[in-house]
């Protein structure tokens, strides 16, 4: 095919769309069906209106080619889990029993049987549910489900697509079963998987589909040889069965590299490349293998996981050269919509010159549709597109909100020496005990106390006017009472305000920095039910006025131990923010940097003498490759130095992780020279202590001893053997006694008890030292 009539064949397509509707009417439906308010017939009507819905409205908006399949109850990982009958021993009689609700089961466990692990899908805040698999494990087809959608959308009269995790990345995923070796390697199961995987394509192809997708993000990660071999074996396989639809293989959230080669030799039809600034190399790369000659090639040109609009002309040069590549090139977004909100329409409060500048998925898929249409028709078809994509371009690039100058000159005055405190660590500590005047094994927390329905009747009864500021800030000073008073009865040496006036550790600062913007019905999947609203991050960040200041130094002013400030940091301000994607990402964090080294240092000079700055995002931002994390690495660490570098010796920066695999980045921890860290410990044994002593570490850490992700109470016994384990790792004059993480999701009296074995605990073995 010439690149002439590839263009003209240009289509417009998409990977997956967000699930819940634009009144959430999808979360709403399943959380009725869980407590017995809606029943399943109901759930099931509304699952397909929805579907429809969307459907209808990506053909409306002139995309070709719908996906199906896409859709799920919770998350497509388990849905594929039971599509290939990898249903874990314990759940098997309840899925038998009822599909639907064997299938919650798996998801959220019951009162007697875990559910599966939950974990987060590539880089992104989407979490899946993790196959369990083992030697032992019997795959089985069952399509029912994608041949199901793929029927509702022929009906509807639409060309659709089914969209599967691909065979290789579930596999990469899984994990093995409980009581299978840790060893396990799920992939020697490919060869078991792949004739599931034929007769599900069997049964699409019999139900109409002409194409089918299969997503393999997992091959955009570093991949050993033998599971590039695992790669080139199974779309051999697959290809070679006769009875199939055309197979797309898609990729998305970073290059293929190494996998490039692979997928371009294999034997089908086509290939979906992300082709967004972050995977730019996929573009040479496909160069240097002679592009796709007789396949059909899926250009993800538009960002499918940030919110600004596309840049439309640049899209169009990265499409013209991409024509010479392959024999027909079709235009989509990087990777499924489901990682956008819906609608940037229904936003009231944002202004219109700012939300002209934003995309959620159906402005990008009217963006992917102008793309096919400039692509096949020519430009002259989209001028009108294209003049107001330039206008909206120059506009934020123009505008006072990205360029504050202010700020823009103090990043530019930063020093080497700004992000470095003016003492070593050890002669820090010496001045901070002096200070502080601690026991050995100090006790604290992780900032937050149980975030109660009282406060969150009070946050509703401030927005909707039936308190006023006065009203509410009574409600949250009279918690900070309780917490303070709380803390001292118990025990405890450092203790905290307990962040009640806080919605969420990242909202809450967003909220009050200049350069953030907050939507009203931005909504995202975190998982299952979950949807949260990530703030925008779109502009130069600066701190008109203290943040925090005033709720420490209040819960200071009722106590004489020390209260602890309590921050989030610049890395996971960004992690869980959209972020403004017209600098690095670094010169972003700076400038959030900056703005939090202000409130640390105001709240020292208002006599908080320990600062925590959280980073529970530090680990899991970390990019999926391997090349690029020492680049990644080395602005997050400045950053957070930047944020606390301006205090004296003796003012203690504490800061604060949570996830228990820390293995690959304990240097990066020791870059960020905190005095003090808390980490995630508790069901992993004390793991982090011995890595964090493997690799010598020289401060201080609180490796937790309670693991607040349950209402467990762990004993003042348990909790001690724990503390004694750290001890086998960290010196006493270093080692701290806390939780994993804060309390805002506990309860007060599992709180309560548990703090009380905590400071028991730590007596018990401060008794032995
Ligand atoms: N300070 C925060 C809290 O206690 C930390 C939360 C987190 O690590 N995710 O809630
Ligand atoms: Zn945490």
């Amino acid at each position: 095919m010439t690149s002439k009539s590839a263009a003209a064949a240009a289509r417009a397509t998409v990977y997956g769309y967000p699930r819940q509707g634009g009144g959430r009417e999808l979360k709403k439906a399943i959380e009725g069906y869980w407590k017995g308010r809606v029943d399943a017939d109901a759930l099931r009507a509304t699952a397909a209106e929805l579907r429809r819905t969307n459907w209808r409205q990506l053909a409306e908006a002139g995309v070709h080619e719908v996906p199906t399949g896409d859709f799920s109850y919770y998350d497509h990982v388990l849905d594929t889990s039971v599509m290939v009958g990898a249903i874990p021993g314990r759940h098997r009689a309840s899925v038998e029993a009822d599909a639907l609700d064997g299938y919650f089961a798996m998801a959220r466990g019951t009162q007697d049987v875990a559910p599966l692990e939950m974990t987060k899908w590539f880089d992104t805040n989407y979490h899946y549910l993790v196959p369990e698999l083992g030697p032992d494990t019997v795959f089985t087809a069952d399509s029912a489900k994608q041949v199901a959608e793929l029927r509702e959308a022929l009906d509807l009269g639409l060309a659709a697509r089914p969209v599967l995790v691909g065979p290789v990345t579930y596999l990469l995923l899984a994990k093995p079963a409980p009581g299978v070796a840790a060893d396990f390697d799920p992939l020697t199961l490919l060869d078991r998987l792949l004739p599931v995987y034929a007769e599900v394509l069997s049964e699409l192809r019999a139900a109409g589909a002409e194409w089918v997708q299969l997503d393999e993000p997992a091959l955009v990660q570093d991949r050993t040889p033998a599971e590039l071999n695992a790669a080139t074996r199974a779309y051999r396989d697959l290809g070679a069965l006769t009875d199939r639809p055309k197979l797309l293989v898609a990729s998305y959230f970073d290059r293929l590299g190494d996998a490039l080669p692979v997928l371009a030799k294999a034997p089908v039809e086509g290939l979906a490349l992300d082709f967004t600034e972050a995977a730019a190399a996929n573009l040479d790369a496909l160069a240097a293998v002679g592009g796709l000659p007789g396949k059909r090639l899926i250009a993800g040109v538009v960002n499918g996981r940030n919110i600004w609009v596309n840049d439309l002309t640049k899209s169009l040069a990265t499409l013209g050269t991409l024509l010479g590549l392959a024999d027909r090139v079709d235009v989509a977004a990087s990777c499924s919509l489901l990682h956008v909100p819906l609608d940037a329409t229904t936003e009231r409060d944002i202004e219109p010159q700012i939300l002209r500048w934003l995309a959620f998925a159906r402005q990008k898929t009217a963006e992917i549709v102008t793309l096919a249409k400039g692509l096949a028709q020519g430009t002259g078809s989209i001028t009108g597109e294209l003049a107001a994509n330039r206008a909206a371009l120059a506009s934020r690039a123009n505008s006072p909100i990205t360029r504050d100058p202010a700020v823009r000159t103090r990043v530019g005055a930063v020093t080497d020496a700004d992000a470095r405190r003016s003492q070593p660590y050890g002669e820090r500590a010496a001045a901070q005990r002096a200070h502080l005047g601690l026991p050995l094994l100090p006790t604290t927390t992780i900032g937050s106390f149980p975030q109660t329905a009282e406060l969150r009747v009070a946050r509703a009864d401030l927005r909707a006017g039936r308190i006023d500021t006065a009203g509410y800030e009574e409600r949250i000073k009279a918690e900070i009472q309780e917490v303070i008073s709380f803390q001292e009865k118990t025990g405890l040496d450092v203790l905290v305000h307990g962040e009640a006036e806080r919605n969420d550790m990242v909202q809450y600062f967003a909220e009050q920095l200049t350069g953030y913007l907050a939507t009203q019905h931005g909504w995202v999947q975190s998982y299952g039910t979950r949807y949260v609203r990530p703030p925008i991050l779109a502009g130069d960040i600066s701190r008109p006025e203290p943040m925090t200041v005033r709720w420490t130094t209040y819960a200071q002013s009722l106590t004489r131990r020390p209260v602890k400030g309590m921050l989030t940091g610049p890395v996971t301000m960004l992690a869980w923010s959209f972020v403004r994607d017209d600098q690095p990402l670094g010169d972003t964090a700076r400038q959030v940097a900056l703005a939090l080294r202000d409130e640390v240092n105001d709240l020292e000079t208002a006599g908080t003498s320990v600062i925590q700055v959280d980073e529970p995002a530090l680990r899991e931002t970390l990019p999926l490759r391997a090349a690029d994390r020492p680049g990644y690495l080395a602005w997050a660490t400045e950053a957070f130095r930047l944020t606390t570098a301006g205090v004296r010796p003796d003012t203690q920066i504490h800061t604060h992780m949570c996830y228990a695999e820390f293995g690959d980045i304990v240097q990066a921890i020791d870059d960020l020279d905190a005095d003090v860290i808390s980490l995630e410990a508790a069901r992993s044994h004390m793991q982090v202590a011995r890595e964090l002593a493997a690799h010598g570490y020289p401060r201080e850490a609180g490796p937790g001893v309670y693991d607040i992700h349950s209402p467990r109470v762990p004993s003042a016994d348990e909790a001690a053997a724990l503390l004694r384990k750290g001890l086998e790792a960290i010196p006493a004059e270093r080692l701290w006694v806390n939780p994993d993480c804060g309390l805002k999701t506990r309860g007060w009296p599992e709180t309560r008890a548990s703090l009380d074995n905590l400071v028991a605990a730590a007596h018990a073995v401060r008794a032995e030292l």
